[in-house]
C-alpha cells in the first residue's frame, strides 16, 4: 500500500471546509494539503442542494470578498423589525443608525456552496501541492497520513454522530419561499411567537418573494409541512399579521430539527474542529455559518504561518501548540456567540408570564438604548476577535 503524506487534511467540503482550504492556500500556495469532499465533483450534480436562505453578516462578506467568494445573487438587509406576537415590545434596527452599508445579506446555502467551490478552483490552479479528492464510503483512508487534521464535517442537529454539550430545544424550523402582497424592499422581520421565532427575510428574487424560517414544536411543524398551500398560508397569516399584506404563495417547504451541540474542547493533539463540527446552533440569531467562517479564517491564518516554516519547525509539539493557540483565540467569540444564541432561543420561546413581560421590556430597552443595540448588532455582524 502506498502511503500519501500531507501537512494538513481538511475533512468536509461544505462552506466552512472550502473557505478554510481557500484561505490557507491563498496565504501559502505551496501547502501540501488534502481536502476530502463527500460532494460530487460536478456542480450540476448538486442541483438538488439546499436552497434555504442563510443570513450572512457584513463581517462574513468582507472575509469572503478576500477570496472572491461572494455570490452575485444576494439580498441586502437594511432594516430589521423585531416584535412578539400579541404582546408589547418591539425594536427596529436600521443600517443608517449603525452606520453600515447593510445589516446583513441573505443568500441561498447552495449559492454560498457553489461560489466557494468555484473560488477554490481558481486558487487550485496556483497551488501545485493541493489535492481535492471527492470521496464516498468506499474510499480507503488508511493510506492517508497527515501532520494535522481539520474536521469540517458539519452536519445538522440530530444528524451528527457526536453529541457533547448542548440542548434540545424541541423545535423544528420550517423554511420556504413565500410570496406576499406588499413587502418593503430590504426589510427583515423577526417575530417571536408562542412556539418560537418566525423570520421573514428578503430574497434576491424580488421585494415580494421572501425567505421564511418558522420555528415551532416538532409536531406543529410537521403538521404545517403537510398542510395544503391555502391552509398553510392562512395559518402563517394568522401568526404573522398583516404588516406586509396578504401571504399569496408558498414554495419549497422543508423541515430542520433544531438544537445546540458544541464541543468544549475544539482541539485534541493534532486534530481541530471548526464550523458545525465544532458547534451547531439554533438559527434564531443567524450565527452558525458566520461563526464557522470566522473559525475557518483564523485557523487558516495560524496553520499557514506554521506550515510555511522550514521542515524542522513543523514538529508535533509545534503543531499542538499552534492548535491550542488557535483554540484560545476563538474562546471569546465562541462563548459569546453560543451564549447569545442559546439565550435568545430559550428566552423567546418561554411563555411564563414574567418572561413574556421581561422580553417585552428587553425589546423596548433595545429600542430606546442605542448603545445596547449597537453592541448587540456589532457582535452579530462581526463577532469578537
Ligand atoms: C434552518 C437553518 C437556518 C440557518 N440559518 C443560518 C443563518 O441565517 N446564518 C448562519 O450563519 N447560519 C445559519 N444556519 C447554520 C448554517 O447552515 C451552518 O452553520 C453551516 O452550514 C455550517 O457549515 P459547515 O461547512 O460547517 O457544515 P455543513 O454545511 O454541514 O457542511 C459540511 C460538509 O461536510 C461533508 N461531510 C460530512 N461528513 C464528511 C466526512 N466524513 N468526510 C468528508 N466530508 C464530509 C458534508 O457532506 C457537507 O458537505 C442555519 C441552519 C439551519 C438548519
Amino acid at each position: 500500500m502506498q502511503v500519501e503524506n500531507f501537512d494538513v487534511v481538511i475533512q468536509g467540503g461544505g462552506p466552512v471546509g472550502l473557505a478554510c482550504t481557500a484561505w490557507y492556500l491563498q496565504k501559502f500556495p505551496d501547502a501540501k494539503i488534502l481536502l476530502l469532499d463527500r460532494n460530487p465533483v460536478d456542480d450540476a450534480d448538486l442541483t438538488a442542494a439546499d436552497t434555504r436562505g442563510v443570513a450572512l453578516s457584513h463581517g462574513s462578506k468582507l472575509l469572503l470578498d478576500t477570496i472572491n467568494a461572494w455570490p452575485s445573487e444576494c439580498a441586502d438587509i437594511h432594516r430589521v423589525h423585531v416584535s412578539q406576537a400579541g404582546r408589547f415590545g418591539r425594536a427596529l434596527m436600521t443600517r443608517e443608525e449603525l452606520k453600515q452599508e447593510a445589516l446583513g445579506h441573505i443568500i441561498r446555502y447552495r449559492d454560498i456552496h457553489f461560489t466557494l467551490r468555484s473560488a477554490l478552483r481558481a486558487i487550485q490552479s496556483q497551488s501545485p501541492n493541493f489535492v481535492w479528492r471527492h470521496i464516498d464510503s468506499n474510499t480507503d483512508m488508511n493510506s492517508i497520513q497527515a501532520k494535522c487534521i481539520v474536521h469540517a464535517e458539519g452536519g445538522l442537529f440530530k444528524t451528527q454522530d457526536w453529541v457533547e454539550t448542548g440542548r434540545d430545544y424541541e423545535q423544528s424550523a420550517l423554511v420556504g419561499l413565500v410570496e406576499v402582497e406588499n413587502a418593503q424592499p430590504h426589510q427583515a422581520w423577526e417575530r417571536f411567537t408562542s412556539e418560537g421565532p418566525l423570520a421573514v427575510l428578503p430574497s434576491h428574487y424580488g421585494p415580494n418573494i421572501l425567505n421564511l424560517v418558522w420555528c415551532g414544536s416538532p409536531i406543529s411543524s410537521k403538521t404545517r409541512l403537510k398542510l395544503s398551500d391555502a391552509d398553510f398560508l392562512k395559518s402563517l397569516q394568522a401568526e404573522f399579521g398583516s404588516r406586509i399584506g396578504q401571504f399569496l404563495k408558498i414554495q419549497d417547504r422543508r423541515l430542520y430539527e433544531l438544537g445546540l451541540n458544541y464541543r468544549k474542547n475544539i482541539t485534541q493533539g493534532n486534530e481541530v474542529w471548526i464550523g458545525n463540527a465544532a458547534q451547531t446552533l439554533h438559527p434564531v440569531a443567524g450565527q452558525g455559518l458566520n461563526l464557522g467562517l470566522r473559525d475557518a479564517y483564523l485557523l487558516a491564518e495560524k496553520l499557514s504561518a506554521l506550515f510555511s516554516k522550514s521542515e524542522d519547525q513543523k514538529t508535533a509539539v509545534a503543531i499542538e501548540a499552534t492548535l491550542q493557540e488557535y483554540a484560545s483565540s476563538r474562546k471569546v467569540d465562541r462563548t459569546a456567540t453560543i451564549g447569545l444564541t442559546d439565550f435568545m432561543a430559550r428566552i423567546f420561546t418561554a411563555n411564563l408570564f414574567p418572561i413574556v413581560i421581561g422580553r417585552g421590556l428587553a425589546l423596548s430597552a433595545l429600542q430606546w438604548l442605542p448603545p445596547v443595540k449597537t453592541a448587540l448588532a456589532r457582535q452579530m455582524m462581526f463577532g469578537r476577535r
